[in-house]
Order: structure tokens, then C-alpha cells, then sequence
């Protein structure tokens, strides 16, 4: 499959082993979308975080792969593209306010990550993506109708999309399946490969796309496919609505006391408590109010979780006792997306196919 890479160009097979360590600090998810692009699976893609540390290493393996990408510098939005554009993309480009092919710091979100990075290997799609992804351009519908196709989703995951009242919803329809079809514990990894939200629990076209980019990783390093896999694999506990998981392993050992008391104080009787090794969150998030939210690299790593269905969900490190995550009900009080509470603070695991 990536033979015509390397002969396009010149590329040599080993080249992905310079850029292991910084793909290994990504998501799974980022570089399953970031290889599909690569392979043409999917037209674009937006990488929702890359650490700041990678950013160098990743914008070379980029450039390497011959994608063109938009981020956001401290000096404004950047269009870097390893080929040649056309006059009339460079003409758009620059009616955008973009900047082409200049190199300047991107922005760090929270000074870890480099939010938002829009990837294409076509210049023109790189750009409609930055149309309707950042700008926001066009009537709502149409946009987001355009967005999935861009974005390589399938039509029925599109339409079931569009039938939604928000992405939020989706999520919560299918998590709803999956929990009244007894499949929470049995999802295909393939289902865990892809960003969009499946139309149905059995969606062939879904399994299809996330067998594909799993493959396309598997041809171009072993090694990355095998910690994907590892990763995909953790247990995904849903943290709040939409697409929002801790991913985990769990692990042995006695949870302490203080702990449990903690647990039964936020969430009641009842609770699941785990001792758990945290991996990477999708995006980094930072909120320390009456409801904390802390997932960082600090909270990768063995914590303990207790959760409970419905009720919440908290996150304590052991070693400190500090509390990175206590996140309950009381948040959705009175807003529209309680109702999807009912699927939120439930474990959802991993079958391998
Ligand atoms: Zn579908």
C-alpha cells in the first residue's frame, strides 16, 4: 500500500524510526488519522493535539509523507506544503490570511500542546477544511454535510449524524446501543480507530475505514502499530458527554482508605473503584473549578478512578492524594444535556478482532 509512497518519493523504509518517540506522545486516534491521510483513506484530518515537544519531529515526518498542514502560529495562521501549489490555492490562501511556507512558533495551548493541526495531501481539500473547520463558513447543515465527507466519514454515519441534535447526542445513541445490545464490553478496536461517531453499533463501513487505518499503520511500522493496539485496547471510561474517555489499564493492588472514603463521599454507595495506569488523553484539558477536570501528562500514569453510572466520576493520585478529576451529575444540572447522562461514567471496553 505505501510502495507508491516510496517510489514517489524516494522515501526510505526505515525513515518512520526517526520519528517513533514523538509518535508514540500522540493519541492513537491522531495517528491512526494522521497515517490514513498518508495512505488516502482520508481526504483531511485535524489533530486536535500534538505536544509541543514533537512538534519539530512531526512537522519534518509531514513534510516527509508529502502532507500539507495549517496551524496556528504566534505570527498568525500557517499553510506549510512540502509541493508546489497552484496559483489559484496560493492566491485563496493568501485571501484567507493565511502565510505560506513560513516557519514561526505555533500557539501552545496550555503550553503543552499545538491545538487544531489540519492535514491533507491536496492543497484544495486542505484549504475547504480550513473554510469550514476554523471559519466556520457556511450554513450549518451544509458545512458539517461537507465536513464528515472531507473527513472521509461514511455517508450513513454522516446522515445519522445530521439527524442528531448534536454531536453530544450521537455519542449518547450509540453508547445507548451498545450498552442495550450488551456490547460495551465487546467493541471491535477497529471501532476505536476512528474519530466519527458510528452510525450503529455494527457499522460495516466504520469497521471497514478502522481496519483500513489500522493497516496502514501495520505496513509502515510494526512498532507503531503494536502500541496503537495497546492503547485502542485500554478500557474507556466516559468522562462527561460526546466523545470524552479516560483511557486506562487496570492494575492490582489494594486501593487505600482514604480513597475509598473520597469515593463514597462524590459518588454514594455502589461506586467501582479501580487502580488504574492512565494513558494519553485525546486533547490535554485544564479546568480547576467547583467541578475539576485535570488531564495532563502529570495524570498519565497509576491513579486510582472510582466511578458510577450516571452519578460521576474521580480521579485521585495516590502518592499525593491530590484530586485531578471529580466530575459529577451536579455539573448538568439544568442543562439540556442531562439527558444523556444515563451512558456517561461507564466503562466501555475492547474486543480484538
Ligand atoms: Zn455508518
Amino acid at each position: 500500500m505505501f510502495s507508491f509512497l516510496y517510489r514517489e518519493k524516494k522515501l526510505d523504509i526505515g525513515m518512520v524510526g526517526r520519528y517513533i518517540d514523538s509518535l508514540k506522545e500522540l493519541h492513537p486516534i491522531t495517528i491512526c488519522s494522521l497515517y490514513a491521510v498518508a495512505a488516502g483513506f482520508k481526504p483531511s484530518s485535524v489533530l486536535e493535539s500534538i505536544n509541543v515537544n514533537c512538534w519539530s519531529q512531526l512537522r519534518r515526518f509531514l513534510e516527509e509523507l508529502g502532507i500539507c498542514y495549517i496551524y496556528s502560529s504566534t505570527n498568525g495562521p500557517i499553510l506549510s506544503c512540502p509541493k508546489e501549489l497552484s496559483s489559484e490555492a496560493e492566491v485563496e490562501a493568501r485571501n484567507l490570511g493565511l502565510k505560506i511556507n513560513v516557519v514561526f512558533e505555533p500557539s501552545k495551548r496550555l503550553r503543552i500542546e499545538v491545538e487544531n493541526v489540519l492535514i491533507a495531501r491536496d492543497p484544495s481539500i486542505l484549504l475547504e477544511l480550513y473554510k469550514l473547520y476554523i471559519l466556520r463558513a457556511g450554513n450549518e447543515a451544509e458545512r458539517t454535510a461537507r465536513l464528515g465527507e472531507i473527513l472521509g466519514y461514511p455517508k450513513c454515519c454522516i446522515d445519522f449524524f445530521l439527524r442528531c441534535r448534536d454531536p453530544a447526542e450521537a455519542r449518547h445513541i450509540y453508547h445507548s446501543e451498545l450498552i442495550k445490545r450488551g456490547l460495551e464490553s465487546k467493541i471491535p478496536v477497529e471501532f476505536w480507530a476512528v474519530y466519527h461517531t458510528p452510525c450503529t453499533t455494527n457499522c460495516r463501513k466504520t469497521f471497514e475505514l478502522g481496519k483500513k487505518y489500522l493497516r496502514a499503520i501495520e505496513e509502515f511500522s510494526t512498532t507503531i502499530y503494536e502500541n496503537v493496539i495497546e492503547r485502542l485496547s485500554m478500557v474507556h471510561l466516559a468522562w462527561s458527554i460526546g466523545r470524552r474517555y479516560i483511557d486506562y489499564n487496570i492494575v492490582d493492588g489494594e486501593i487505600e482508605e482514604w480513597f475509598t472514603r473520597e469515593a463514597l463521599r462524590v459518588l454514594g454507595e455502589n461506586y467501582t473503584a479501580r487502580i488504574a495506569s492512565i494513558g494519553r488523553p485525546f486533547i490535554y484539558v485544564y479546568e480547576m473549578g467547583d467541578f475539576p477536570v485535570k488531564l495532563t501528562p502529570e495524570t498519565m500514569g497509576i491513579k486510582y478512578v472510582a466511578f458510577k453510572a450516571s452519578k460521576g466520576v474521580i480521579v485521585c493520585n495516590p502518592e499525593t492524594n491530590e484530586t485531578y478529576v471529580c466530575f459529577t451529575e451536579e455539573f448538568f444540572r439544568g442543562r439540556t444535556s442531562y439527558r444523556y447522562l444515563s451512558t456517561v461514567f461507564r466503562e466501555y471496553r475492547v474486543i480484538l478482532g
